[in-house]
């Protein structure tokens, strides 16, 4: 994690900050009413920090509209275009993603003069794709330094400039070439933040893996300041398996955590069935939690014995355990208005629309 610490409206990136979970508004800006629901969603889901593409000077009062009610903060993506950079900023936007290599230096100037005035980050970074052969050439032909040498280029402009307040990013849609990439970058600058993920990672199953293989490789390593996991999916998918992730990792423990078995032969309650019946349970219970649903009670609760409560199926339909210890048997009609109940009793609600916190946050 970086040792710069960065403020983009109050929430804190890198300098001992957890590791924060973005996503990107999924439609136009000028659908002002869905933008705002999707906003809203995103923070109910746990997203600290939402990019929204902003390609033309027509959409900047929707884009000011978004801002001054969004519960998150926004990054306006302008691609190349400066001019859009600077009605960002005018408009109030903390934080902008710009490729200041592909800028005039007088544009530049006056891009850091209002990012400087307005107290905003500016993240810069480079995407696999778009490495010219010029690039290749001069990394030898290593994809992976290239990329980290492009986000270099970049990071020396704005230095040359003045200007400090910089998130990096380097991505890919290839794995490997991305976590070289940012290992490089991490080695070379670590009091940069940086901003990790697998682009155009894909959907469903494949595009989970992809993002978390790469990502963990970072993150285990203790690269990565903020992540996004970019799927073709709805915004909030990204945002709850940024967080299934960092749990996965210790990271951060916002949600309850799922024990699963993946049952066999001795099964007596339909697993899959019964999790996404209780399900809706999980959403308020308190962060940290650990829940159990095992498929019977033979090993169940014994697996399971690190849950903090769970369920396995029973000859009567399902036993309830704690810690590993059988407290009573209901049947599966009584179920999840008695596993309601119980994690009702296992702790505080966890507040709507609020984020989960890391082990010292
Ligand atoms: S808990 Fe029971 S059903 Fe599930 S995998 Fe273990 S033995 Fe099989």
């Amino acid at each position: 994690m970086s040792a710069k610490r960065l403020f983009i409206k109050g929430l804190q990136i890198g300098g001992g900050a957890p590791v924060r979970v973005e996503s990107m508004l999924k439609i136009p800006l000028s659908l002002r009413e869905e933008c705002l629901a999707q906003c809203i969603a995103l923070h109910g889901a746990g997203c600290e920090l939402l990019r929204a593409a902003f390609p033309s000077l027509d959409l900047r009062e929707d884009l000011k509209w978004l801002n001054e009610r969004s519960p998150i903060p926004l990054m306006a993506d302008i691609h190349f275009d400066g001019a859009l950079a600077l009605a960002a900023l005018e408009a109030g936007i903390p934080s902008i993603r710009i490729n200041p290599g592909n800028m005039s230096s007088s544009r530049l100037r006056d891009i850091v003069a209002s990012a400087k005035g307005e107290n905003a980050v500016l993240r810069i970074g480079a995407n696999g794709g778009s490495l010219s052969s010029t690039q290749l050439k001069a990394a030898g032909g290593v994809r992976s330094d290239a990329l980290a040498a492009a986000v270099e280029d970049q990071l020396h402009i704005l230095l040359t400039e003045g200007f400090e307040d910089i998130i990096l990013s380097a991505k890919s849609t290839s794995v490997m070439e991305t976590v070289r990439a940012n290992t490089l970058l991490a080695s070379k600058y670590p009091d940069f933040p940086l901003h990790i993920g697998i682009t155009e990672s894909g959907y469903g199953r494949d595009g989970l893996v992809k993002s978390a293989a790469g990502l963990s490789l970072l993150l285990a390593q203790g690269i990565g300041d903020t992540l996004r996991i970019s799927l073709t999916e709805k915004p909030e998918e990204e945002v709850l398996a940024g967080y299934s992730l960092l749990r996965a990792l210790d990271l951060r423990f916002h949600g309850v955590t799922i024990v699963s078995c993946p049952t066999c032969g001795r099964r007596r309650i339909d697993v899959r069935a019964i999790l996404e019946k209780l399900e809706p349970s999980f959403v308020d219970l308190p962060d940290a939690l650990t829940v159990a649903v095992m498929g019977c009670e033979v090993n169940g609760p014994r697996e399971a014995m690190d849950a903090d409560f769970g369920v396995a199926g029973s000859p009567g339909g399902a036993v309830i355990f704690k810690k590993g210890k059988v407290l009573r048997e209901v049947t599966l009609e009584e179920l999840p208005r008695v596993f309601d109940e119980f994690a009702r009793s296992s702790g505080e609600k966890r507040p709507n629309n609020t984020c989960g916190h890391s082990k010292g946050e």
